[in-house]
Parts: structure tokens; sequence; C-alpha cells
């Protein structure tokens, strides 16, 4: 898929719709969300895979999630917070662009949290 084809690097210049921003990523709220606050860090560059990030990237991804982390402490007083990449079609991407779920925790939001992102294989017993 081209650049000027994909949905994420379109987005990112549209200032109604971005959360927090710096140099090379920016976030929205998810459209259909998990849990209140859940949102989507997305890279500015057209790039698929978490593992082809610069180090410059990398950086830059996490001071924007300690920048989202601050500002969803503030507003939604999560009490924990669940963050990932659905690496490969098989771990469940969807979209040609990375995308990291940034997603608030509160107590009760399930009935036993335990094992968190563990959870997402139970079905596998
Ligand atoms: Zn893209």
């Amino acid at each position: 898929m081209k650049e000027s084809e994909c949905l994420f690097c379109r987005l990112k210049s549209d200032k109604t719709i971005i959360l927090k921003q710096n140099s090379l990523f920016y976030s929205i709220y998810d459209i259909n969300p998990t849990n209140l606050g859940h949102c989507l860090i997305i890279a500015k560059r057209h790039v698929i895979s978490f593992f082809d990030l610069s180090g410059e990237e990398i950086n830059n991804l996490y001071e924007l999630i300690k920048e989202l982390k601050k500002t969803m402490d503030q507003q939604f007083s999560p009490q924990g917070y669940n963050i990932g990449v659905n690496e490969g079609k098989v771990a469940g991407r969807t979209v040609d662009h990375l995308i990291i779920h940034f997603i608030p925790r509160y107590n009760g939001d399930v009935i036993n949290p335990a094992g968190g992102m563990r959870n997402i294989l139970k079905y596998k017993g």
C-alpha cells in the first residue's frame, strides 16, 4: 500500500482528532475503545512493523507514552495500563501501518484481571 492510500498516514494532518503528538508519533482515541481512554499511538512515518523502528523513533514513542500516561492519569485516574502491538496478521494486525494500543485499566473492569495480555490466548486453554 502506498503512503497516499494509507488512512493512518493521512490522519496525521487532521489536527481535530489528534490527542497528543511529537515529531515522530501522534495519538488519537480509538473509535471502538475497549476501555475508557483507549487510544492509539501511530507512527508519522509509513512503517508497518514495530521491529522496523529506529532508535530515535523508539525514544519518541516512549516520550509520547509517558505524556499520554500523564494525561490519562489526570483525566481518568486509571489504576493500570496495557500497552500492546498487534505485530503481524497472525497477531491480529488489520492495517498495514504501525499502531500501538494504549489502554487504561480500572479496578473491576474485568472480573479477574490476572494475566493481563495473556488472556488474549486464554481460549486455547
Ligand atoms: Zn501509513
